[in-house]
């Protein structure tokens, strides 16, 4: 399967320094094997879009509303995200999780509508670290699995998971590789339990802390589709070095 390299923006580049380093990822991609997603803040992903037009780079939202249009102050509908250029979009990152209270179902509601619209959504799972710390990580990931996936999920409703660890996001810290290995493992096996047409062949993104230096290692644990990249996304040259460490198809 090729392995899919996702960088998330969050709330971060102004306008001219979100083209200065899309140009930079535009003139980084000759070597690249595996496929490659930026999403930038909804402000300026058309920006974006329209300069990474004709690359291999797709771009992607960082949220949508579950709902197509209607009176939502401040929100972003997936039908605008596909209009600004999106092909894709990040649900269920725990920074919405904790930042706006995002439950399970509002996750699930916003795969649908992100499907509707024609995006392919990447929906983020992922434990605390005292849910770690006390060995109740896959029962919390479990939880949100069968809560955040719609019916049709990896065929009518096609998608790509991410698990990231919130102690590991942003914190230079990463689980070892036995643990990546078998919480994916874990959510290999509770996809093919809930989708058994179509769990097999839904990529899994790993997410957190991953920069140049491990992505290798990361990207070499069995099971891993990929990674979700936060503020190495932000550097050209650490990003891309990320990518030429995934594979190809
Ligand atoms: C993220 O928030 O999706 C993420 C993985 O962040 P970082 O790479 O900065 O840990």
């Amino acid at each position: 399967m090729r392995q899919l390299i996702a960088g998330n923006w969050k709330m971060n580049l102004l306008r001219a320094e979100a083209l200065g380093l899309a140009a930079a990822l535009r003139h980084g991609i000759a070597d690249i094997a595996a496929e490659m997603l930026v999403c930038p803040p909804a402000i300026t992903l058309a920006a974006v879009a329209q300069a990474l037009e004709g690359t291999d780079i797709a771009v992607g939202g960082q949220d949508c509303h579950q709902e197509a249009k209607g009176a939502h102050t401040g929100d972003i509908s997936a039908p605008m995200l596909r209009d600004a250029g999106a092909g894709w979009v990040i649900l269920g990152h725990s920074e919405r999780r904790q930042d706006h209270g995002e439950t399970d179902e509002m996750v699930r509601e916003k795969v649908l509508a992100a499907a509707i619209a024609g995006l392919t959504p990447i929906v983020c799972v992922g434990e605390t670290e005292d849910q770690r710390r006390s060995g109740a990580e896959t029962e919390a990931v479990g939880w949100q699995l069968s809560g955040s996936l719609p019916r049709g999920f990896g065929t009518e409703v096609p998608g790509v998971l991410a698990y990231e660890p919130l102690w590991a996001i942003g914190s230079g810290k990463t689980p070892t590789e036995a643990e990546i290995a078998a919480m994916h493992a874990f959510i290999r096996e509770e996809l093919l339990r809930q989708f058994p047409d179509a769990g097999a062949a839904v990529r899994i993104l790993y997410g957190g802390s991953v920069k140049a230096a491990n992505a290798a290692a990361l990207l070499g644990v069995p099971e891993v589709g990929g990674a979700l990249v936060g503020g190495a996304s932000l550097v050209a040259e650490e990003f891309l070095a990320i990518a030429r460490a995934g594979r190809g198809g």
